[in-house]
Parts: structure tokens; sequence; C-alpha cells
């Protein structure tokens, strides 16, 4: 394939001229890398099984897992779907543009390469101007799973949708780095209590109001309701050791990790809050923000992990330790995803934290 047409545009006012050439890409069954307010997603028509298929080749995702299908508003849903019921209606309204994604029991127009051979669909309405500009634009719903190597850190920037794809997708809208940071919330509404299947900036404190009741999938439970959680993911292809408790106490333990690796040859970095940078003096730092804005936090977390790939880090060492609720229960679920080792510090009164 030749080299990946990239479309700079402005965020707010995106070139309706490019935005138009990468609509024709879709409509004619190729693939386009475009930004949402979550991560960069790889896009293609979710109503062509061949387009779609191509977006699992591009990505080398496993067939069975299925992706999220992009509407620019509510009423796109109700072809692609059997039935929408009243919970799933104030969600939308509710939540809509934005990072929360619905599983559907899916209608015909969705073909089976969709949803990994899945009756439901999994659909939401980003609340980024490019995207929407391109979902209007192409005339068709867009299937799109985030725009990197299956098993890497999604993509948060166009540079890092290249350093995946170039030349193996015909297409990429620039709008600069994206604004969550983290993929969609994912919501099964088809039992009781509801389910979140992945956790995201729309949180279960959120939805509680409208879902009364709300459980989060838990990976130790049974076999995954959602395909995709059964594989690794967000990884750098260093070896990412988690350093979970309490804040105060995660600094002298990381440390130490830090310096054990070290002696032992590997090339190690530290993922930490700022406020700890001086903690790890001598050491590779990789700072995610203040540890009391989740918000700075999950905008850097997937670009310091691909930081550490270009740097050619072997170890990562990373702090945890923050609080399971709002976006930090989101941030908890990608650092676990992404480690191969959790250790976790107990101290003083041996309750939990945060
Ligand atoms: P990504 O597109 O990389 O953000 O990944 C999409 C996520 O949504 C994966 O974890 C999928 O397993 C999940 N997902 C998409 N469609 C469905 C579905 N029909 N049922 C359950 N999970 C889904
Ligand atoms: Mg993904």
């Amino acid at each position: 394939m030749p080299r990946t047409r990239v479309w700079k545009v402005d965020r707010d006012n995106p070139d309706p001229a490019s935005v138009e050439e990468a609509a024709a890409i879709i409509v004619q069954g190729g693939l386009v890398a475009f930004p949402t307010e979550t991560v960069y997603g790889l896009g293609a028509d979710a109503t062509c099984g061949p387009a779609v298929a191509r977006i699992f080749r591009a990505k080398r995702r496993p067939m069975d897992n299925p992706i999220i299908v992009h509407v620019s508003c509510p009423d796109e849903v109700l072809p692609l779907v059997q039935k929408v019921d009243q919970t799933a209606e104030a969600l939308m309204s509710r939540f809509w543009p934005g990072p929360l994604s619905i599983l559907f029991r899916r209608s015909r127009r969705i073909p089976p390469e969709v949803t990994g051979g899945l009756d439901t669909v999994a659909i939401r309405c980003p609340d980024h101007p490019v995207a929407l500009a391109l979902i209007r634009a192409a005339g068709v719903p867009i299937g799109a799973p985030s725009a990197n190597m299956s098993g890497r850190p999604s993509p948060t920037t166009a540079e890092h949708v290249l350093e995946d794809m170039e030349g193996r997708i015909e297409g990429l809208l620039d709008a600069g780095p994206t604004g969550v940071g983290l993929e969609s919330t994912v919501v099964d509404l088809s039992c009781r209590p509801p389910v979140i299947l992945r956790p995201g900036a729309i949180s279960p404190e959120d939805l509680a109001p409208y879902l009364g009741e709300v459980r989060v999938a838990d990976r130790s439970a049974g076999p995954p309701r959602s395909p995709g959680t059964k594989y690794v993911h967000y990884s750098p292809r260093a070896r990412v050791v988690l350093v979970d408790g309490r804040p105060e106490l995660l600094p002298p333990r990381v440390a130490e990790l830090a310096r054990h690796y070290s002696e032992r040859g590997e090339r190690v970095a530290v993922l930490c809050r700022s406020e700890n940078v001086d903690c790890y003096q001598g050491a590779l730092t990789l700072v995610l923000g203040p540890g009391n804005r989740p918000d700075l936090v999950a905008r850097q977390l997937f670009a310091r992990l691909r930081e550490a790939d270009l740097r050619g880090v072997t170890v990562v060492v990373a702090e945890g330790g923050f609080p399971r609720r709002g976006l930090g229960l989101a941030i908890m679920n990608r650092l676990e995803k992404a480690s191969d080792e959790k250790i976790t510090v107990s101290g003083g009164d041996g309750h939990g934290w945060g």
C-alpha cells in the first residue's frame, strides 16, 4: 500500500474538503484513522463486512474481538439495532455525544465482522467535531477500534497512529492530541444489574442515577463478556511492574524496585506522579501528572507507555494507587491490563486507600 495520506485539520473547524476526501475513502471500503475525544480510531464503513475485515488485518486484531460503531446522533442507531429501550434512550440523551458505548441487539445492517459473530453491537456517538464531520460526510456509521496495532497502547496523537499504522491504512485526519486519553466506557444493559464491561470516563457513579445498581465486570469472574477484555492490552514492549497501595506508601517501594532491576542490567523507567519525581533521582522518569488530577493522568498514560518503548526501556516500574472511582477506576484498569505483575504495598492501619 502507498504511504498513508495525512490531512492536518483544525479540531473545531475542520476543512470540509479534507473531511470529504477522507469520507470518500471510507465509502469506497478503505481505512481512515480519525480523532475522537477518547483516543484515535481506525475507521471503516460499519455496514460493509469486507471493509471492516480490513481493520482487523491492519491492526492484527483477533477476529473475535468486536469493534464499536460510531454514529453522529441517536437517530442513526435505529436501523442498526433491534430495539432501543427507555434506559438506552435516557443514557443516549444524557451522555451523547460522549465516551459511552452502549450494547444493543444488532440488526441485519451490521455485518458479523463488526461484532465478532455476537448478536450484540456496541454503539457510541463521539464528542469530537472531526469525528462527527467524518461520519456525516460518509453518510454511513463508522466502525472503529483504537488505531493501534493490537495489544499496544492506544494512540492519543496522530504521531502515535503513524508509529503503528503508516502504510497500513489509506488516510489519517490529524487534529492534534485527544482529550480524555482513555477509551470509552462500554456498558451492557441486557442483564440485571447492568454491567460496565470496560471502565472509562463515564464512571459507575455517573451511570448510577440512570441504572440504579451497576456492576463493573471482574476479570476473575468467569469467561469475559466483552471479548476484548481477555487479550493483552495497552502494553508497551517493556515488562510493566505495577506497585499498588496508598499513594504515600508507594515511592520507597517503587525506588527500591527500580534499583533492583537496574542492578540486574535492565533499562528501567519509573512511571510516576509529578509530585514524586524527586523520589527517583538517577532513574528515568515518565511523568503522568499530578496525583490529584486524574484527568491529566488519563491524558498522558498511553503516551508515557509509548515513550518507554521509544527509549528502549525494558522494565517499567509504575505507581498505582489511584482511587478506584471516577476516572481513577479507568486509569487503574488500564494500568492493571498493561502490567505483567502487581505488587501491593500495605502498611499503617492496613485498610484500603483513596
Ligand atoms: P476498542 O475498539 O479497541 O476500543 O475495543 C472495543 C472494546 O469494546 C473491546 O473491549 C470489545 O470487546 C468491546 N466490545 C465491542 N463490541 C462489543 C460487543 N458487542 N459485546 C461486548 N463487548 C464489545
Ligand atoms: Mg483498542
